[in-house]
């Protein structure tokens, strides 16, 4: 594979319990440079994700025991794991349950069948994304309609109380208090937190600006949805 190496080896977990789907995804991405973790059902993957605090989870969903979404709930309810990303292996293309991955907080999915180079792109696209957040360091806070967030510290407070974002949901909803009163299309936003690479739907943006809205409770509305053209965060003045 001619891909470029990571600079630091990322060590990701890989939750499979298909012996042979588990080994072609963790070949791939030890080729390229990464460390690989493996767990073949939920509990493991569930232990494993907690014992080791990967940069990454690839997360299959049909599996023995907890599934997938099981696994997911309970890495994004615990302090210590719900940073991590996670990316969704499904057998199933119905919509319904990408909803419910992203719902819970994954990062991305990925329907089976899939390639090996389109699960390491996904990957990879994570992962910068992931780095982007982290140099944001010096990054001010941003507050505006009783919303602060901290890009240094990852950290969303509605009037003084403390939600949690995926990593993609606070990517969409910094860029948009950065930019307040500016309205952005599904592909901008798209564009701004996962690079112009990303084979991202329309729809996958409006599910996770409904996640978004969610968690901001009666906060939500300060994000606009613009009739034909895309989204905005209603201007301050
Ligand atoms: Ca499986």
């Amino acid at each position: 594979m001619d891909a470029e190496k990571p600079e630091k080896r990322e060590k990701l977990l890989v939750v499979e319990d298909e012996v042979d789907i588990r080994e072609l995804i963790s070949f791939n991405l030890e080729m390229c440079g990464y460390e690989v973790i493996r767990a073949s059902d939920g509990m493991e993957g569930w232990e494993k994700a907690r014992a080791e605090e990967p940069d990454l989870v690839v997360l299959d969903l049909m599996l023995p025991g907890l599934d997938g979404f099981e696994v997911c709930r309970r890495l994004k309810g615990e302090k210590s794991t719900q940073a991590i990303p996670i990316i969704m292996l499904t057998a199933r293309s119905e919509e319904e349950s990408m909803v419910k991955g992203l719902e819970l907080g994954a990062d991305d999915y990925v329907t089976k069948p899939f390639s090996p180079r389109v699960l390491v792109a996904r990957v990879k696209a994570v992962l910068r994304r992931k780095g982007v957040l982290k140099e944001t360091t010096s990054h001010r806070t941003v507050s505006l309609h009783g919303i602060a967030i901290d890009p240094a510290r990852h950290e969303v407070r509605v009037d003084g109380k403390s939600i949690v974002l995926s990593a993609t949901e606070f990517s969409i909803l910094f860029f948009l208090a950065e930019n307040p009163g500016w309205v952005f299309s599904r592909s901008q936003i798209i564009d701004a937190v996962k690079g112009e690479d990303y084979p991202v739907t329309s729809r996958s943006v409006d599910v996770q600006i409904l996640g978004i809205r969610k968690k901001l409770g009666d906060r939500g509305n300060c994000i606009e949805t613009v009739r034909g053209v895309g989204y905005r965060m209603e201007s301050v003045e």
